[in-house]
């Protein structure tokens, strides 16, 4: 299709572009939330090539949705853009390729977009490693009248579908009473105690999860010294599986865990949820099946495993939950064992492996979108397959 080489051209023209924009993320990694820099630049980036920009969108100062083509399209195509940080690893998890091949996709396609007939969105979404930035989008109505959602990962392995489980996030404290460890211990209230409780709680409840679900924490504050018993004990984790319901019910499950450690040791506890609610993956197959067929076509092999396997969650499965999605990943090396939220991933990301990944997400991103504003019955397909799948419980 001649429109595919041209962009595909212009994608490589941008190349320079990109990998300066990618290089800069990745030199100034920024945290969830805190993403002020990052939005600076791709906002600038995106503003200087004729996008109508809005910053700070679904009250998230660091969000933004960049706009570009007809006024009445045969499809909205809407390219997500992550670029948060790890604590400590910098651009570990690659979010750095994340915006710069979803918006190198959307300045490829600008110029072309009369002709194709097709509107481009970029949306700028904060916060995926911590909160979930793109559910208050999604509650903001953002991706109302939007065709599709496609964003791609760089990863250690070119999979186009992976499912992602829901997840809840919490923070639970215990609250005691201190006193002297060795002269006075009948007069204290243990607050750790009832924190190593609840690590036996939810040890005991794991042996009777479903294969998909999963609880992990770590404790934040045990205690300042081993000669005063503690009279507080934090610990943050996390909750998930695949089935939303089944998260939910477990949330229950490991609330009452927490109170039951209290209640043995006496403490009293509070119990905090850490952000959203993440919602599984629903993946696209048909727009996927596209996908795929470009990234082929531009060489790149894919080698799709178990679906369900080696899962952690995203907001995008919020997203897919919206409207028909995709959440691909690239091979950011060839060795399978780099992989995310390390520091040789991170290394990788900000290097020419990065950029290699980045320009072909960049250009399969865009040619996916040049089918579904040229492929009205590959639209019909995608959109059916939505509705076909049912909704989430709430
Ligand atoms: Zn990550
Ligand atoms: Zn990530």
């Amino acid at each position: 299709m001649p429109f595919k080489d041209e962009i595909v051209a212009a994608v490589d023209r941008l190349s320079n572009t990109l990998s300066a924009t990618s290089r800069f993320l990745h030199l100034h990694p920024e945290l969830a939330y805190e993403e002020r820099e990052s939005a600076r630049h791709l906002t600038s980036l995106l503003k200087a090539h004729d996008f109508q920009v809005i910053e700070g969108v679904g009250g998230l100062p660091t969000a933004f949705v960049a706009r570009a083509g007809v006024e009445h399209p045969s499809a909205t195509v809407a390219f997500l853009a992550e670029y948060d940080a790890l604590p400590s690893l910098g651009h570990a998890c690659g979010h750095n390729l994340i915006a710069t091949s979803s918006i190198g996709a959307a300045l490829a396609l600008q110029p072309f977009l009369q002709a194709l007939g097709g509107r481009v969105l970029v949306v700028g979404c904060p916060a995926e490693e911590r909160g979930g930035g793109k559910i208050a989008l999604v509650k903001a109505g953002l991706f109302a009248n939007v065709d599709a959602a496609l964003l791609v990962h760089p990863s250690n392995r070119t999979e186009v579908f992976k499912s992602a489980l829901a997840m809840r996030a919490l923070r639970v404290e215990f609250f005691g009473k201190a006193s002297h460890a060795a002269a006075a211990p009948h007069l204290g209230i243990n607050a750790l105690d009832a924190m190593v409780l609840a690590f036996t709680n939810l040890n005991a409840l794991r042996q009777q999860l479903r294969d998909d679900a999963r609880i992990h924490g770590i404790i934040t504050d045990g205690g300042r010294a081993p000669n005063i018993i503690p009279d507080y004990a934090a610990a943050r984790f996390c909750i998930r599986s695949l089935d939303l319901d089944y998260l939910r019910h477990l949330y229950g499950r490991v609330v009452a865990c927490f109170k039951a450690a209290a209640t043995a040791a006496g403490a009293a506890v509070t119990i905090h949820d850490e952000g959203e609610e993440y919602h599984p993956m629903r993946c696209n197959r048909a727009l996927g099946t596209i996908f795929r067929t470009n990234l082929e076509a531009l060489g790149e092999r894919v080698e799709q495993t178990s679906e369900d396997q080696d899962l952690g969650s995203t907001d995008v499965g919020n997203v897919s939950q919206v409207v028909p999605t995709i959440h691909p990943t690239i091979a950011l090396t060839d060795q399978p064992d780099v992989v995310c939220h390390s520091d040789a991933f991170a290394e990788a990301a900000g290097g020419l492996s990065g950029d290699r990944a980045m320009l072909l997400a960049a250009k399969a991103l865009a040619m996916t979108a040049v089918d579904l504003f040229t492929d009205p019955t590959a639209r019909r397909h995608i959109q059916e397959e939505f509705g076909h799948q049912c909704q989430p419980s709430a």
